[in-house]
């Protein structure tokens, strides 16, 4: 019988679609768990929530394991002898591995050594990508970490204000429109940046992510201080005859992704001329032409026809900078910094990059404020001039219009046009 009452949990449970309360509720009928209390107190305490309008969670405390910074947050509730099971239950990141490959002897292992050390209760995957334990005691982490890490040979991820655990999308294991290879950058970076990952220095957190072409499976365009977004540079690959095998009907388009479909017989023209960002593709009825110069790389024909065009050959990514979630001020999206960068291994060039921007974040930022916020706050120009890179039409919006960087005086000879036609010269290919 459930310990709690829980009248509002219950018709969470109601309704077609999974529940966590279900899930919870089945992990404490299981009862392996060594904190055999915590799933049906933690129910409890989530129902006091409800009815209070108020969260019972008390914030932070630090707790944590012997030479790490981060990774456990601490959580203490403030309804203890009401809730003993969940008088402590402490949140543990563990680093996933890149894209989220698991054998299912790994799952069942790290359900066991979950059941062995805390509430048998997990997120799999937090926001960021980790797998998150649910809930322990303090006591429990220091063994949980020894067996983590010499008997499953899997590290903590990040949290507090240090990088936190880099996230990849499938790339090129699974995934024909990977530019550049997002599992092993994100794994080279997450053992290249140890001490960054789990000794908390910078002014708050910092995210990388990784994701393999502009579709951005791992949205890292909206969820990363520093974005790495495979792209070419030279042009579409197109196979005319299967071009007209998708407008024959031979070929589904998007893979037969949609295939229940109900606007009838695929359109070129309508579902993919006429839907190109920038208009440049065109169709005559027997040739599809693409003016690359022109494109922005926004997926969308590749996605409708995969078996007709494909990526370029000439594959690097772009890098971003700045998103962030509304924290301080507002959300905002990252913004195309390095149009293009080859990502091979060393990865000399992208770690030269991080470290700039980390050596003036350090340096500048102030306490809890994001990267974006801080290039805000300084400017473009500034961020500019520390990344030594130069000031580039592609990282402005509408360059025609949009006086978004300014020069200084020494820079400009011949005046504001002059400049432009400079820049206009050096990036026609
Ligand atoms: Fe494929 Fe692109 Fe998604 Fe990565 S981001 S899995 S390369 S579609
Ligand atoms: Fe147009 Fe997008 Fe295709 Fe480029 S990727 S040609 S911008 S539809």
């Amino acid at each position: 019988m459930a310990k709690h009452k829980t009248p509002m949990l219950d018709e969470l449970e109601s309704g077609p679609w999974p529940s966590f309360v279900s899930d919870i509720r089945q992990q404490a009928e299981k009862g392996k768990q060594i904190l055999k209390d915590a799933p049906e107190d933690l129910l409890g305490i989530l129902e006091l929530s409800y009815e209070d309008k108020v969260t019972h969670w008390k914030h932070g405390g630090i707790v944590g394991v012997f030479g790490y910074g981060g990774g456990i947050i601490g959580r203490y509730c403030d309804q203890p002898q009401q809730f003993p099971g969940v008088a402590h239950f402490h949140t543990i990141r563990v680093n996933q591995p890149s894209s989220k490959y698991y054998s299912t002897n790994f799952l069942r292992d790290l359900c066991d050594m979950w059941e062995k050390h805390g509430s048998g209760l997990t997120n799999m995957h937090g926001s960021t990508g980790d797998i998150i334990f649910l809930g322990t005691t303090t006591d429990h982490l220091e063994p949980l970490f020894y067996d983590l890490t010499h008997e499953l040979n899997q590290d903590l991820g990040g949290s507090g204000s240090n990088l936190r655990t880099p996230a990849c999308c499938l790339g090129m294991s699974r995934c024909e429109f990977a530019c550049y290879d997002t599992q092993e950058a994100c794994h080279q970076m997450t053992n290249e940046y140890q001490d960054e990952l789990h000794r908390p220095a910078f002014p708050y957190k910092f995210k990388f992510k990784f994701d393999g072409c502009p579709n951005g499976c791992v949205a890292s365009i909206a969820r990363s201080d520093m974005s790495v977004i495979g792209i070419w540079r030279d042009e579409i690959r197109i196979n005319q005859e299967a071009v007209k095998a998708y407008v024959g009907g031979e070929l589904a388009p998007n893979a037969g992704a949609h295939a229940s479909r109900d606007w009838g017989a695929f359109d070129i023209q309508k579902e993919v001329i006429n839907l190109c960002p920038t208009g440049c593709m065109s169709w005559d009825g027997s040739k599809l032409e693409i003016n690359d110069k022109e494109c922005t790389k926004c997926m969308h024909c590749l996605n409708t026809m995969p078996r007709a065009l494909r990526i370029g050959e000439d594959r690097g990514a772009a890098i971003l900078f700045g998103a962030k979630a509304p924290i301080l001020e507002g959300a905002q999206m990252s913004t195309l910094t390095v149009p293009f960068m080859k990502i091979e291994e060393p990865f000399d060039e992208l770690k030269e990059l991080i470290e700039k921007v980390w050596d003036w974040w350090m340096e500048e930022g102030k306490n809890r404020e994001r990267l974006g916020e801080l290039i805000q706050r300084q400017s473009w120009q500034k961020f500019l001039e520390i990344t030594e890179l130069e000031a580039d039409p592609r990282m402005v919006d509408e360059p025609r219009s949009n006086p978004y960087i300014f020069w200084k005086e020494e820079e400009v000879e011949g005046g504001w046009t002059r400049d432009i036609n400079v820049f206009r010269q050096k990036h026609q290919r």
